[in-house]
Parts: structure tokens; sequence; C-alpha cells
């Protein structure tokens, strides 16, 4: 059977779909019925009517996340619609449950238009612990999420954009020790002005990376203040324009340190390869198919390649669930108010610091025996380690309760003895 096949097969199984509502609580007896329903649920409601933070207390709150679309930018398929992108959001779901123990409802909008977006997510902060916002289109998803953060006192989390920085960053972190570089010297080139690629560029800067040594390249060549003059530039990608005279992604190749692909698959040669700094961190990560292909970065030369792309099949697989479940978890187990930019570099340090460790022989017989060891080969751990969940979630409570994003307190040590338990 053809993996197209296996999928619809595995998605109509009965009951079709993927998830299902189970309820928590004991519901065999009337007595039971009347605690989980009227009359003795009232008890509960007038807690919350006093102290709204006692819904983390008596409802499930504190362990829900809605992850949200439109359905406008969907995987690799693009505009399809809110209905046709059930299945992702409910994938989402899955990976939520499966890596962190988190609860999805998946929320599709019949909404093309920003505004109306933001409307009907804003009033839904009394459901959820966190929003996890899914496959919008850009620029409208910078607007969105910016929006309601504004107006919701919990997390939302547009994951396309900061799952995929921090992650990438984590990389970054660890690329640029192997290869012997320093973030504040790093010049990086960006293929892709999309919402991956703008909110990579600034969390490399809130990593240490210059923004003046970022050179971001979209379909039509380098962002340059000239083309943000004539108007070219929606207000985000206008953001990273530069000084620099006009060019195309060949020209922007020249010297750089590090290239960031998230664009388009195919569109970097092995002469801009050859054209890089001495040791090029070369992160190919468009999907399905890389800016440029493992073997062909790896081969173009003498020196070391430091690689990444978006694909398992490959080292250094850059993947966002490596990231969300785990941030959420952390955030959620705090009632954080948001996933700040602390929090978000306290996960990618975490990540990159696992990738240092010692790989224990389970996780390296789940990946085929192989050698999994702090290198080029292995700059970010794999998603299927379970001590993911034990680092990264800590240290994105941690820092939230640094921060100040924290609405409760936690005792850490014993916190992290609760998730491995
Ligand atoms: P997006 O918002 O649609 O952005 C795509 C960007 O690529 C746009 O800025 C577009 O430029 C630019 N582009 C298109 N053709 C180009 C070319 N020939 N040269 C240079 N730039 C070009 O999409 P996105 O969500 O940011 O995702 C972008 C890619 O990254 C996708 O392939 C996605 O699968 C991949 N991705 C991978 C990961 C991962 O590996 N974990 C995570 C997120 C995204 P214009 O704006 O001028 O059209
Ligand atoms: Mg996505």
């Amino acid at each position: 059977m053809s993996l197209d096949d296996d999928s619809l097969a595995y998605h109509s199984d009965d009951p079709p779909g993927k998830i299902e509502i189970r309820t928590t609580k004991s519901t065999s007896t009337q007595r039971d019925l009347s605690l989980a329903y009227s009359p003795g649920v009232a008890a509960p409601c007038r807690e919350i009517a006093e102290r709204s933070n006692d819904a983390y207390q008596y409802t499930a709150k504190g362990n829900l996340v809605g992850v949200v679309s439109n359905g406008s930018a969907v995987l690799g398929l693009g505009d399809i619609g809110a209905q046709a992108s059930k299945p992702v959001m409910e994938g989402k779901g899955v990976l939520f449950k499966r890596f962190a123990d988190i609860d999805v409802f998946d929320i599709e909008l019949d909404h093309d238009d920003p505004d109306a977006f933001v409307e009907s997510v804003a009033g839904m902060g009394p459901t959820f612990g966190g929003i996890n916002l899914e496959d919008i289109t850009a620029p409208d998803c910078f607007r969105i999420e910016e929006r309601l953060r504004e107006r919701m006192d919990i997390p939302v989390f547009h994951d396309d954009q900061h799952g995929t920085a921090i992650i990438t960053g984590a990389a970054l972190l660890n690329a640029a020790e192997i290869a012997g570089k320093d973030l504040e010297s790093l010049s990086v080139t960006f293929a892709g002005a999309g919402a991956a690629a703008i909110a990579t560029a600034r969390f490399f800067v809130s990593l240490g990376v210059r923004k003046e040594k970022i050179t971001m390249v979209d379909v039509d060549g380098i962002l340059t203040e000239e083309r943000a003059d004539r108007g070219d530039l929606d207000p985000y990608s206008r953001e990273f324009a530069r000084d620099v005279p006009e060019g195309e992604l060949a020209d922007a190749m020249v010297d750089a340190d590090a290239f960031v692909g998230l664009s388009v698959g195919g569109i970097v040669s092995t002469e801009m390869v050859q054209s890089m700094a001495g040791d090029p961190i070369v992160f190919a990560m468009a999907n399905p198919d890389p800016e440029i292909d493992y073997e062909t970065a790896k081969a173009a030369r003498d020196d070391t390649v430091i690689m990444a792309t978006g694909r398992s099949d490959y080292p250094n697989q850059v993947n966002n669930v490596l990231g969300f479940p785990f941030i959420f978890r952390g955030a959620l187990d705090v009632r954080a108010a948001e996933i700040n930019e602390a929090m978000k570099v306290a996960a990618a340090e975490a990540i990159a610091e696992l990738a240092r460790q010692d790989v224990p022989d389970a996780v390296r017989k789940a990946y085929g025996d192989q050698p999994l060891q702090f290198g080029p080969e292995y700059i970010i751990p794999k998603p299927l380690d379970p001590r993911v969940l034990f680092e990264v979630a800590p240290a994105v409570a941690r820092a939230a309760v640094d921060s100040g994003a924290a609405r409760t307190e936690i005792d850490l040590d014993a916190y992290v003895e609760r998730l491995e338990a």
C-alpha cells in the first residue's frame, strides 16, 4: 500500500479521525453524576467566580491547549481552508498528547480575515491554558499573534514561527560551537522571508547574532532598503532590509558563515556552498525537498559542512516536535501568562545542551543504532529521546518564574521528579 492509501485507511478506521474525549472522574453512580454536573458542579463554579485562577484547580484548563488554524498555509499544501486542515490539527493534538500528555481541542476557523480570526480566538481564554496557532499564512500570522498576545492572558504561540525558530536556534548554538564560530561575528544568509524565516532571524538576534550580519533573500532577491523604500516589502520583512546593493541569493551566500533555508527546494547550488566561509553551516529546511540536498552540500567542499534539514532520513532533522510539546508543558505547569523571549531562549539552550550529553542506548536503538554523538552529524537531540521532556519543560518553567511570567510557585526539583515518574 502507498503512504496515501495507508493514511486514508488509518484516518477512516472506526472511529474516524484521531482523537476522542475521555472523562477523568468516576461516573458510575448517581452521586458521581450529581458531582460532575448539577447540582454539585455549582461549588467549583462559585470558587472560580470568586478567584478565576481556581479554574486551574477545578477544571481541565491547565492541561488544555487550543490548536487553532484557518487552514491558510497548511504544511506543503497551501491555502486548503479550515475544514481540510482538520487532519493536521488533530495530528498536532496527537503529538501534544504523545510527547507531553497535553490535551488539545483542535479549532478550525472559517476566517480568512485576520480581524475576524482575532475576534474569534480572543474570547477563548477561559477555555484554555494556552493557544497554539498553526498553519496561518504570512504576513497575517504576525499581526494575528501580536494582537492575541496583547489581548489574552495565556500563552499564544505560533508554532510555525517560534517552534521552528527555537529548534533552529538550538541547532545554530551547537553548529557554531562545533565550527568554532562566535555568534556575535556570525554572518547569516536566509533564503525565505516568510513566517518561519522572519521568526528564526528574530530569534537568532535574541541568541546573540547581530542583526546587521543577517541578509535575507526572498523570491525577488536580497531584502534591501531600496526595496523597502519602493514599498516592495511588507512591514515584517522590512525589518531585515539591509543597506546593501540589490542582488540574488548567490550574491548573499558569498562568505556567509551560515545559510538558513526556509523557502523552497532546490534553489542552492554546489557553487553557492563553495562560496561560503570556512566550515559553513547549512540548514536547508524547505519541506519536503531542501534548498540543497544533504549529499550535494556535504560533497561541495573539503572542509566540514554542518548540515541540517527538515527531513527524518538525514542527520540533524529540525523537527518542531522537539519543541512545542515541552515548551507548553513547562508553560502550563507554572500557569504562565505568556511564552516570552526568555522562555524561548531557555528552551533552545536546553535542547542544545542535551545534544552535548551521551545518548542512552535505548534512544540509539530507536534510531537504528546510529552513533548519535555530539558533532557535525548530531547537533540536536532526537524527538523520541525521553530526556527532552525532563530537560526542556523545567528549563521553560524556570525561565517563566525568573521572568515573571509564571502565576504559581513551583518547586523545580520536585517538578523534575514528577515529570520523570
Ligand atoms: P512562507 O511563509 O510561505 O514563506 C516562504 C518564503 O520563501 C517566502 O518569503 C517566499 O518569498 C520565499 N521564497 C519562495 N521562493 C523563493 C526563492 N526562489 N528564493 C528565495 N526565497 C523564496 O512559508 P514558511 O511557513 O515560512 O515555510 C517556508 C519553508 O520552510 C517551507 O518549505 C516549510 O516546509 C519549511 N519549514 C520547515 C520547518 C522545519 O524543518 N522544521 C519549519 C517551518 C518551515 P516571497 O515572500 O517573496 O514569495
Ligand atoms: Mg505547522
